[in-house]
């Protein structure tokens, strides 16, 4: 299910039924908001069984055909899905070779034959160097989706060759919409209340706001790590250090503190700001005494820090424990 992006998938689909689709696609935005979705909804509207598939502006696929449900799956023969391996730091040209060769063979169904590429800035420079052969000769019915945060580290050679398709935040009101949608089964008055407060909580995310929406234990423990993360913000240094010791630090679990860090700054910035209608204050703890003196630049100040360390641990080997502690530092 698609929530928001209405112009990019008109886009992508008046190209498909013009016959002009490129080789290689670059969707690029935020995390969590929708380009993965996308991806793999738009290879079913080129696979679906059905024939009302995609008829009208905006419509999908039928979501429920046997081609629909492969892909649903990541089984389906013509679409393969390269993703970044459990154990690894990288995408390395070994998994591009495979892609490769998958794009060479022709489609077991006679459409198209499409590889994504699910967090493409991952790729080492090898598998980058090698993936841009295939995109200066692109052959036959092909097609290559390249999806990232952070596209600004792949090679310009490859940018330039990649139509590039940018995703933006999605109105909340659309997605909690559609959280109702998918919510049928829950009381209705909870129901609704849920899916609003989760629609801004999640910062105009659909693929975060779905994630705690159908995992409600998820987002006790986001909360519950929010509270203890107040409590250490507020506290000294030596507790802040010990707090940074105490959780179990990869890369994954960093992300995720500062994420719901992030989320907590943006729900003061809304408080401070008098937009309380945009923030669900139910789901945050009590803004505490030193928190109501920050001011607005102040908060925005830290946003930004977070932003830069969110990128550097993302992309490079930055060490996760070191870049939280600089970040409680700072407040
Ligand atoms: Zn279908």
């Amino acid at each position: 299910m698609l929530i928001g992006h209405k112009k990019q998938w008109d886009f992508l689909k008046n190209k498909l039924e013009s016959g002009q689709l490129a080789h290689a696609y670059l969707f690029s935005g935020e995390e969590k908001i929708g380009k993965r979705t996308l991806a793999k909804e738009f290879v079913k509207l080129i696979n679906c069984l059905s024939a009302e598939a995609g008829k009208s502006p905006g419509q999908e696929s039928c979501g429920i055909c046997r081609n629909c449900k492969d892909i649903e799956n990541e089984s389906y023969v013509d679409v393969l899905m390269v993703n970044l391996k459990n154990d690894k730091q990288e995408i390395d040209i070994s998994q591009i070779r495979e892609a490769l060769l998958f794009l060479s063979y022709k489609s077991y169904y006679g459409s198209f034959k499409a590889v994504i590429v699910n967090g493409a800035e991952k790729m080492n420079f090898e598998a980058q160097s090698c993936l841009l052969k295939t995109l200066e000769e692109p052959k036959g019915k092909t097609i290559l989706i390249l999806i990232s945060p952070h596209p600004e580290t792949l090679l310009s050679t490859i940018i330039s060759r990649c139509q590039r398709i940018k995703f933006y935040l999605v109105d909340p009101k659309e997605i909690e919409y559609n959280l109702v949608k998918m919510g049928e089964s829950l009381p209705a008055g909870r129901q609704e209340k849920i899916a609003h407060d989760l629609a801004s909580f999640c910062s105009c995310k659909p693929g975060q706001a779905i994630e705690l929406f159908l995992n409600p234990d998820k987002l006790k423990e986001e909360q519950t790590t929010l509270q203890e993360l107040v409590k250490v913000i507020n506290s000294n240094l030596a507790l802040k250090f010990q707090y940074t010791k105490k959780i179990n630090l990869d890369g994954n679990n960093t992300k995720r503190v500062l994420e719901i860090l992030q989320r907590y700054l943006r729900h003061l910035l809304f408080l401070k700001t008098g937009a309380d209608n945009l923030t669900p204050k139910d789901f945050f703890p009590e803004a505490a005494d030193n928190f109501k003196n920050y001011s607005i630049s102040k908060i925005k100040e830290v946003l930004k820090l977070l932003e830069i360390i969110n990128a550097q641990i993302s992309l490079t080997n930055a060490n996760p424990k070191l870049a939280l502690e600089i970040l409680l530092m700072e407040m």
